[in-house]
């Protein structure tokens, strides 16, 4: 107690800042937000301060868990919303349905979006994905209808464009049928320009019924272009106004390839010399499409039989197939890096260890990449990497959280395999 009496003397003398002084937290945004849409995007850009100094550069993680949603999807679905609202394609409380095929992520962002502007949803995921996902999808209020996990992507995105066209049947049969197709934007509130000119003037009648049937729209996040413009147009800007445009690379996981996409083209209209980098999972085929050129995935060429399944415990990012909106971002990409779920848990366990940072499978992948990156570039000083940290461990309790899961699936829990990352040259 003396050496404690001595401490705050010293202290008080010096004037030292000590972290045990209470700081006032800052706010966010100082302005009034208007309902939840109002609290997606601006996330705050948090330096990995146990990376960081390992590393001698900035680590820099996009706290996108911090979304009303939980997740980078809310920036996605708030603007496929909004751009096919623009298009004619939705009219809010109509009774319209939204429909999507997704790992859950989206879903739970198109949930409460939909709730926000009075829609329907339905969410169609495999039944393998986690079951905290599917629990918090119909809390929203969504629908939510599972299929078998073999070859999940075409299904589901199948199914959910299918059960959109049924439910917008009456209006695909309608006469006043629409102009505007899902990626032209055709920025329009009345019938007139949405009736092709073929079926004649517009009646009151049309008009009417444009605006108050329901309709069933197909979000199809993984080629609507709305997903890339989310990115282009906020993740890419705020970052770069976050680093004041230092920024040496960008990391990335893609699983409809819009946040690569559209952060990476952003950032590299602002400065062509930013690094865009992939994160990605065992058994996705992008990692080798970045390396050699050629869309495989290791297991297929194996020839076993989870052809079309990435085959990780990381939920969200790994694909198999080219999406328009990876397309888009393909030629910006400079370098890869595959990423093992044994080397994520560790990641995720880390950064609880080190930082109290709680995160997904798909932040720990990012980060487990910017350390590789930082090696391969020899990079050791002043340098900065920003990723995303797409969402929160709490979405991730039943799988990549759950020890006992991991053990039955033979996945180690084995920090020192950071420590070593780190330690390597
Ligand atoms: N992380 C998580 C948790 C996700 O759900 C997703 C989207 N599927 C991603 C990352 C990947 O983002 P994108 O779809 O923009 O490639």
């Amino acid at each position: 107690s003396t050496s404690l009496a001595l401490y705050f003397q010293e202290r008080k003398r010096n004037r030292i800042q000590s972290q045990f002084e209470a700081r006032p937290i800052e706010l966010r945004s100082d302005e009034v937000v208007d309902g939840v849409t109002g609290l997606i995007g601006n996330t705050p850009l948090v330096r990995i301060n146990s990376l960081s100094n390992a590393l001698g550069i900035e680590i820099l993680g996009k706290a996108e868990f911090l979304n009303p949603g939980g997740s980078v999807k809310d920036r996605v679905a708030l603007r496929m919303i909004e751009d096919a609202e623009r298009q004619g394609l939705l009219y809010p409380h109509t009774g319209s349905r939204i429909f999507e095929g997704t790992v859950g992520s989206t879903g739970i962002s198109i949930a409460t979006i939909a709730r926000a502007r009075g829609y329907e949803a339905t969410i169609i995921m495999p039944d393998d994905v986690a079951e905290e996902k599917v629990k918090a999808l119909l809390s929203l209020g969504a629908e939510v209808e599972r299929v078998r996990p073999a070859s999940i992507i075409d299904k589901k995105q199948n199914l959910a464009r299918h059960r959109a066209e049924h439910f917008g049947q009456d209006n695909l049969h309608h006469p006043a049928r629409l102009r505007a197709t899902s990626f032209s934007v055709v920025v329009t509130t009345t019938a007139a320009d949405l009736i092709a000119p073929e079926h004649g003037p517009v009646t009151a009648n049309d008009e009417h019924e444009l605006r108050t049937k329901p309709r069933g729209f197909f979000a199809d996040q993984f080629e609507n272009k709305s997903n890339y413009d989310a990115h282009y147009d906020g993740t890419g800007p705020e970052i770069w106004r976050q680093t004041s445009g230092r920024v040496d690379a960008f990391v990335s996981g893609a699983g409809t390839g819009g946040t690569i996409s559209g952060t990476g083209q952003y950032l590299k209209s602002m400065n062509e010399d930013v690094l865009v980098v992939l994160s990605d999972p065992e058994g996705s085929g992008l990692y080798n499409k970045i390396k050699f050129g050629v869309m495989f995935d290791m297991k297929e060429a194996e020839g076993t039989k989870r052809r079309h399944q990435v085959d990780t415990v990381v939920e969200g990012i790994g694909i198999n197939r080219l999406t328009r909106n990876m397309q888009f971002g393909l030629p910006l990409i400079s370098d890869a890096f595959r990423i093992s779920d044994a080397e994520a848990v560790a990641m995720s366990r880390y950064l609880v260890q080190n930082d109290g940072l709680f995160l997904g499978s798909s932040s720990a992948c990012n980060l487990v990449a910017c350390i590789k990156l930082a090696k391969k570039m020899g990079w050791k000083e002043g340098q900065r990497i920003v990723t995303i940290l797409c969402d929160s461990g709490s979405r991730h309790y039943s799988k990549f959280w759950n020890d006992d899961y991991l053990h039955r699936a033979n996945i180690p829990i084995n920090t020192k395999i950071i420590d070593d990352l780190l330690a390597s040259t």
